[in-house]
C-alpha cells in the first residue's frame, strides 16, 4: 500500500506524534485536532474501510477498543468522558482509506456531530 498515508506512518517514513504504539497497532495525534485530545488509533494492517473488516480482524478490533480505552485513561480524560467514532465511506466523512479510529475528548462534545 505504497501510497497509503497511514501505512507511511505505520513505517516511519512521515513523521507523527506517537502516543501508542504496539505490535498490532498504533496511535498517534491527529494533524487537524478536533478537540484539545484528538488521536488517531489505527492497524498497522492495511484494511481501507470499515466494510473490508474480515471475520479474522474480531480480535484486533476489539484490541483498538482496549487501547482506545488505555490512551483515555492516560490522558485523563476517561471519568469526564470522551468519543471513539470511525468514519466510513464518502458521505461517512472518510478521508484516509486507512481504518482508523477517532479518540476525542477534552471539552465537552455535541451529538449528533455534523
Ligand atoms: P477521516 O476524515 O475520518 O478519514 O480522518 C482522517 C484524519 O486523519 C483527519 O482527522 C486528518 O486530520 C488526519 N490526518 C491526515 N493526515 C495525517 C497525518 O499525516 N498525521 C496525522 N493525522 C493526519
Amino acid at each position: 500500500m505504497e501510497e497509503c498515508i497511514f501505512c507511511k506512518i505505520v513505517a516511519g517514513e512521515i513523521n507523527s506524534n506517537i502516543v501508542y504504539e504496539d505490535d498490532k497497532v498504533i496511535a498517534f495525534k491527529d494533524i487537524n485536532p478536533e478537540a484539545p485530545i484528538h488521536h488517531l488509533i489505527i492497524p498497522k494492517k492495511h484494511i481501507p474501510t470499515l466494510l473490508d473488516l474480515q471475520e479474522d480482524d474480531k480480535e484486533l478490533i476489539g484490541h483498538i477498543y482496549l487501547v482506545a480505552s488505555k490512551i483515555a485513561q492516560d490522558e485523563g480524560i476517561a471519568e469526564d468522558g470522551f468519543r471513539v467514532v470511525s468514519n466510513c465511506n464518502e458521505a461517512g466523512g472518510q478521508s484516509v482509506y486507512h481504518i482508523h479510529y477517532h479518540l476525542l475528548g477534552g471539552r465537552n462534545l455535541q451529538w449528533p456531530p455534523g
